[in-house]
């Protein structure tokens, strides 16, 4: 079944100072999500190469205030699992990765993965294994909660990578959530899921493959079972999501899947980090049990930058308060440019 891939063009007309106050016409789109429906602008502005950023200042101010995150300070600076839930010396350690409870929850369960023993690690250099190893702490974690609290469904692997991008700690660090319900995007691609697949009888992000597939622009590749593409409506410049097909919970993933994932994320980074981009959001939208036919896990990763030539918000009124984004990149062309990293 094809799904509505929704994009109107819009024509502005002005008389720009740029051509001598000659009539110009300006052509931006409107795009809507096939799934959630949320909408993102592509606006008519030619995106300019960011330059590398001078992070020595940052780096400098943040071991200065002492980091907790470092190896050394996380036996007497971190939280510690309270004794009930049963974990040996009350934090889960799986090669660099160390996981322990938020010191500022934000919901009943909610945890944090340092990811490495370095304080500071570049985009590229996050590669799979490192990652490989803080998704088996944090499934390690998700384990346990479900041991604790069995009504639990849903799940979040988050990451405010640099303080660009909200975090509070240069550290790298995912932050884990267990919420009691799912977020306000999670709850538009369940119920879009569940609504599909009660009139097809089919999952709504296989349809989406196999559109996007066919069409054949914003498909990236492969790591594995994890399928990668450039989102048609993207939530920023650039928006990559991961799609395991499978049914499985986070539970049920075997450390291949949880590989395949680090594969394909590693491979963006390296992408993000080309473009000098050392800022981004990922959200992996996964379960603690298969609750419904149609939903499969989703991964999404979007940069954070700041635009030159003055150091502009990629954040704005748009984002803040119409829950809508501007992207000044095309997804087809994001997808053609990512597509190397996947060959
Ligand atoms: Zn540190």
């Amino acid at each position: 079944m094809t799904l509505r891939f929704t994009k109107e063009l819009q024509t502005a007309e002005f008389e720009s100072p740029f051509n001598n106050f000659k009539k110009v016409q300006m052509v931006g789109e409107v795009r809507q999500c096939p799934i959630t429906g949320y909408v993102s602008r592509l606006v008519p502005f030619r995106f300019k190469p960011l330059e590398e950023p001078d992070l020595t200042p940052l780096l400098k101010k943040s071991i200065s205030l002492g980091c907790p995150f470092c190896p050394d300070a996380i036996p007497r600076k971190t939280t510690r699992f309270i004794e009930d839930f049963g974990v040996d010396e009350g934090r889960i350690t799986k090669g660099e990765a160390v996981v322990f409870p938020n010191a500022f929850p934000y919901d009943k369960y909610s945890a944090v993965t340092v990811i490495s023993r370095a304080h500071y690690v570049p985009p590229a250099s996050f590669d799979p294994k490192r990652l490989l190893d803080a998704f088996l702490a944090s499934q390690a974690y998700f384990v346990k909660i479900k041991e604790f609290e069995s009504k639990v469904v849903y799940a979040y692997v988050n990451w405010n990578y640099m303080p660009q991008a909200g975090a509070g700690l240069v550290h790298p660090h995912f932050q884990l959530l267990v919420p009691s319900r799912p977020t306000h995007y999670h709850s538009r691609l369940i119920e879009s899921a569940e609504r599909y697949y009660q009139i097809h009888k089919e999952s709504i992000f296989e349809a989406l493959l196999e559109d996007e597939k066919k069409e054949g622009h914003r498909y990236v590749g492969n790591s594995g079972d994890w399928e990668w593409l450039s989102a048609f409506a993207p939530r920023g410049n650039y928006e990559f999501w991961g799609i395991l097909l499978d049914d499985l919970s986070v539970l049920d993933m075997e450390p291949r899947h949880l590989e395949e994932l680090s594969v394909g994320i590693n491979r963006i980074l390296r992408f993000f980090e080309e473009k000098n981009i050392h800022s981004y959001n990922m959200a992996l939208y996964t379960y603690l049990e298969p609750f419904s036919p149609g939903y499969r896990h989703l991964v999404s990763l979007v940069p954070r930058m700041n635009l030159p030539p003055t150091g502009i918000s990629d954040i704005n009124y748009f984002d803040r308060l119409h829950g809508e984004s501007l992207s000044f990149i095309p997804p087809e062309v994001a997808a053609e440019d990512l597509r190397r990293f996947f060959k």
